[in-house]
């Protein structure tokens, strides 16, 4: 092993170290031992069913497990990024990932990691729910829009009706595709 090797092998390792404290202060912050726990608890406590991705290190290059695979990753798997994301029924594409990098330098303590990612499951949650309101407005939401002369209103239940917040039909919540 050449001295650059070394270094190398050790840098590495610091990181290691650097994005499991910050893992560790984001799965205590959710009084999770598991990213498995984590993803469903995202799942189940965001009105819109957060899903969660996470990278993982590997030799010469990370890739992101998905879905039920995040569930039966090992305890210590190199994870080095954690990706939130919503599927919003009837909608393409959803939201996007917001990616919670472990390795950020900014994150001068692990308690900032955990502030990340907490912020990034409001955003997701936020943008979730706006995507919602732009697309799932009732037949009801749909004749107010067209009252007020708004020809882009659609026609309800279609995907691309807003809410109309008022709505006495759904209560401003809008209706399933
Ligand atoms: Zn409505």
């Amino acid at each position: 092993m050449t001295y650059e090797e070394y270094e190398r092998g050790e840098e590495m390792k610091a990181q290691g170290e650097v994005a499991q404290a910050n893992l560790k202060a984001i799965l205590d912050d959710h009084g999770c031992e598991t990213v498995g726990q984590l993803a469903r608890n995202a799942y189940k406590y965001t009105d819109c069913g957060a899903w969660l991705s996470v990278e993982v290190w590997g030799y010469e290059r990370s890739t992101i497990v998905h879905g039920d695979a995040v569930r039966d990753l090992p305890t210590d798997a190199p994870i080095i990024a954690i990706h939130v994301g919503s599927i919003v029924e009837g909608v393409d594409g959803g939201v996007d990932a917001h990616v919670v990098d472990l390795l950020d330098e900014a994150f001068e303590e692990p308690a900032m990691a955990a502030a990340a990612y907490n912020r990034a499951l409001e955003e997701v949650e936020k943008e979730a729910e706006d995507i919602w309101n732009e697309t799932h407005g009732c037949t009801t939401c749909a004749q107010h829009w067209r009252d007020e002369g708004w020809l882009g209103g659609g026609s309800g239940g279609d995907g691309v009706t807003r809410v109309w917040d008022e709505c006495p039909a759904c209560s401003g919540s809008g209706s399933i595709i």
